[in-house]
Formats: C-alpha cells, structure tokens, sequence
C-alpha cells in the first residue's frame, strides 16, 4: 500500500481543524503529523509534511504561502474572506506550486455551482438571480465565501459585469445554507443546499489533500478534484 499522505493542519483547534482531526483518524490513507494554531510556528511543521490544509483565518495565508514555497509543498487553502492582495498572492503561489483552493469543500455544493451555472444559461436575461446565504453567528466572514463564489459563476454564466445581490443571514448553529433565487416574468426557480454537518467540508478538504500531492503547480478547484 502507498504511504498515507502527510498533512500539516493550519487551524487545527478551530471547528474546522478539530473536525478535520477526527476524520482523518479513521481514514488509512491520511496521517495528520502537525497541528498548527495561533502562536505555533509553521515552518518547522511544514517541513516534514507532504500537503498542509488551512482553515484558520486569512491572515495566516501569506505565512503559509511563503513556508510552503520555502519547503515546495502542496496547499489545500479552505479559509475565506480573503482580501484581493491575499488572493494575489494565492495565485502567485499556484504558480509554482499546486493549490487547491475552494470556499466549499462539500460535493452537494460544488454541484449547486455547476447547476446555478446551467440554469442561469438556460434561463438567459429574462431572469435575474439572487443569492441568499445563512451561517451561525460565529461566522467571521459575510458574505459568505461559498456565496462569492456562487456569484462569480452566475455572473461568467450571465456574461455580464451586473453584481449579484447577495443576502447574508447571521443565525443561531446553522452550519451553512446557501439559495440561488432566478426570478423571471411570472416564475422563480429556486436551489438550495443545506449543510447539516461541518463533517462534508472535512472529508472534501481531505479527499483535496489525497488529490494535489504530485500534480503540476497551478490553482485547482473542488469541481477540479470531482471532475465536474
Ligand atoms: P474557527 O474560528 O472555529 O477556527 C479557526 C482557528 O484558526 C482557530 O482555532 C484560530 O485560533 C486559528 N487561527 C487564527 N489565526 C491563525 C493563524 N494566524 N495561524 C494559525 N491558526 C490561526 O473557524 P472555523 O469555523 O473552523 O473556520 C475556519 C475558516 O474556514 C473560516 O475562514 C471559514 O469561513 C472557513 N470554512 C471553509 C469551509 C470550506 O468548505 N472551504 C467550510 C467551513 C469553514
């Protein structure tokens, strides 16, 4: 059998960290050899690892870029709410190294994507869409990376520059929903996708890691792990 892939884990006491852990201990194929929080200094974890996932906070990004590029490893980057220069510097480094970077790691979400891209082509100008999102109050991001997304793929769909309204709501433990409203004349047409557990993001986060050690440099998506 190949050896299980090493992975550092940048956020590991957070939500997502914590649940990353739990799952990779039941999958032979991973093996979580550091864990990083605040304060921890990545550099000495990041070289003994084969692919580091991040789900801290955005400012941890460049530190994570530059030890990577440092120690040419893989990145799977899952924390959102980056600001354009952190996202420059993202695809700077995809550009000598492999990076999958995805504000949604779950499956069901990456297929709402591809659906909300469809159904805006097939619905053409007479219908205009609109994105709803709903998160617990924790959440330190709004809008919500998932919902960004969604709107950079209905916008390409749409072929225009118009922004896509989006609706943030803050409430309660809700892990994540996301719906693509099209209203058009006398008509709507709703998608929805509801994440009951933060487990869809850990185990596609983790599906990501397997995927990236050995590809060419270059910034993947999750519809490029699924083949979507
Ligand atoms: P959280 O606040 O529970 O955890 C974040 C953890 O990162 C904390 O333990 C914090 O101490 C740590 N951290 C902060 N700055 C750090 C730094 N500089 N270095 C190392 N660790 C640092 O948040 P969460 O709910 O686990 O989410 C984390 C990120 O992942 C957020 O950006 C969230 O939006 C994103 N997220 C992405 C997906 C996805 O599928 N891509 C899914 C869920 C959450």
């Amino acid at each position: 059998m190949k050896s299980p892939v090493r992975v550092l884990l940048v956020g590991a006491a957070g939500r997502m960290g914590k649940t990353v852990v739990d799952l990779a201990k039941a999958d032979p194929k991973i093996d979580v050899v550091a864990q990083c929080d605040v304060g921890d200094p990545i550099e000495p974890a990041m070289k003994n690892c084969d692919v580091a996932i991040d789900f801290s906070h955005r400012d941890a990004v460049s530190e994570i870029c530059r030890t990577a590029l440092n120690f040419r490893k893989s990145l799977v980057i899952g924390t959102t709410g980056h600001s354009q220069e952190q996202r420059r510097t993202i695809e700077k480094t995809a550009e000598s190294l492999p990076i999958v970077f995805a504000s949604n790691f779950s499956v069901g979400v990456n297929v709402l994507f591809w659906l909300s891209r469809k159904a805006a082509e097939l619905l053409g100008p007479d219908f205009s869409p609109e994105i709803i999102e709903t998160h617990h109050k924790m959440k330190k991001d709004a809008p919500s990376g998932t919902a960004k997304t969604l709107a950079e793929v209905l916008k390409a769909a749409r072929k225009t520059k118009d922004e896509i309204l989006i609706q943030s709501i803050r409430e309660g433990e809700v892990v994540g929903e996301h719906t693509v409203i099209f209203t058009g004349p006398c008509e709507r047409l709703e998608l929805t996708h509801r994440a009951a557990s933060r487990e869809i993001f850990a185990r596609g986060a983790l599906r990501a890691a397997k995927w990236i050690v050995g590809r060419p440099p270059g910034l993947y998506s999750m519809q490029d792990v699924l083949g979507l």
